[in-house]
């Protein structure tokens, strides 16, 4: 891909960052869980909040587009990429450390920590309360980001206060009350900040039942979602009162293909990579099911997955 990216501005990322966590040239199929996406002329995988933090001011004061991401677990990025910096926060930035006080326990993250990982060492730790999300995949930053829920539970129930910083690369600390969650939604997306900590509170808990209830949640999401073929999750947001899953199923799009993309069979609710979707493929598709379910009930269905590069 031709970049419009200057010299100077990949030398200023690699000092910063070290050269073994900058990547060029990096198709971002590598880099979602969709396996869809062209490339992009720097990738860097910065490992603490001053790098994050110079990366940002650097970025904003000298006009270069970035964007900000985790796993890639509700990406879909387009076929000719994204011509900008690529900041992945995950491994690379995902200390934790669990804390029991007089209140329970305090849980602190750094944002690429991995929802599985830190929701092991939650039960290992004997707190509760986070069962529910440690099946999402993701890291703690995206799930912030988009307040993640499932089975009853949404990341909102559980977050105490969450460190951001501003697009001018300004730390700010915003407490529960401040972080206006919402169905999918947080001041993190609203207000276009970038998650860098995340403080958890947690409750005492039997650790055997905390394993069950995992277990249980993991069997529950083998039998019912497509986890051997490569998508991002639910591809719409539940619209109020309806199940998009369902919508998709009445009107009659299970197994629907457009080039490798397809509504999953098991899951009307996902689309999936068949093996050589295109993210052109996936727009078609999900354009397709909107104006079927449309057609079909007359409720229209919006795209919870993000979309880059287009
Ligand atoms: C098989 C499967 C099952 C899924 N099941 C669920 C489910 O049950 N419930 C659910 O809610 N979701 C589910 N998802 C979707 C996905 O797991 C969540 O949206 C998750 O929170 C995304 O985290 P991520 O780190 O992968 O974010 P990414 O996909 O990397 O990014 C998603 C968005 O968050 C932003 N972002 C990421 N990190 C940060 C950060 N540190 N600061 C600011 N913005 C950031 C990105 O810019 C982007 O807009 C599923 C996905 C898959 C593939």
């Amino acid at each position: 891909m031709e970049s419009h990216l200057l010299d100077k501005t990949i030398k200023f990322v690699t000092e910063t960052v070290g050269e073994d966590h900058v990547l060029e040239s990096e198709p971002m199929r590598e880099h979602t869980t969709f396996q869809i996406g062209g490339e992009v002329p720097v990738f860097c995988k910065p490992q603490n909040k001053e790098q994050i933090l110079k990366l940002i001011k650097y970025f904003n004061e000298n006009s270069i587009d970035y964007y900000v991401m985790g796993n890639g677990s509700n990406l879909l990025v387009s076929d000719a990429g994204f011509d900008g910096v690529i900041v992945q926060l995950l491994d690379d930035y995902s200390d934790t450390e669990i804390v029991e006080d007089g209140q329970g326990f305090k849980v602190s993250a750094q944002a690429g920590a991995r929802m599985w990982r830190l929701g092991m060492k939650i039960a290992e730790a004997g707190a509760c309360g986070f069962e529910f999300a440690t099946g999402i995949p993701g890291t703690i930053g995206g799930a912030v980001m988009m307040n993640a829920g499932a089975y009853g539970g949404e990341i909102k129930d559980v977050v105490d206060s969450v460190t951001v910083c501003d697009r001018q690369g300004n730390e700010i600390i915003l407490e529960k009350d401040e972080l206006e969650f919402g169905y999918r939604t947080s001041a993190v997306s609203k207000k276009d900040y970038i998650v860098l900590e995340v403080v958890l509170r947690l409750e005492k808990g039997d650790k055997t039942g905390i394993r069950e209830r995992i277990d249980e949640l993991t069997e529950k999401r083998n039998n019912k979602q497509p986890l051997d073929v490569p998508s991002a999750g639910s591809t719409f947001k539940r619209p109020e009162g309806y199940y998009a899953a369902k919508l998709i199923d009445d009107a009659g799009l299970r197994g629907l293909k457009v080039g490798g993309a397809m509504v999953s069979e098991k899951h009307a609710g996902f689309v999936v990579n068949t093996g050589n979707a295109t993210a052109e493929d996936v727009i078609a598709l999900t354009d397709k099911i909107k104006e079927k379910v449309f057609e079909y009930n007359g409720v229209k269905l919006e795209l919870e997955v993000r979309k880059l590069g287009f």
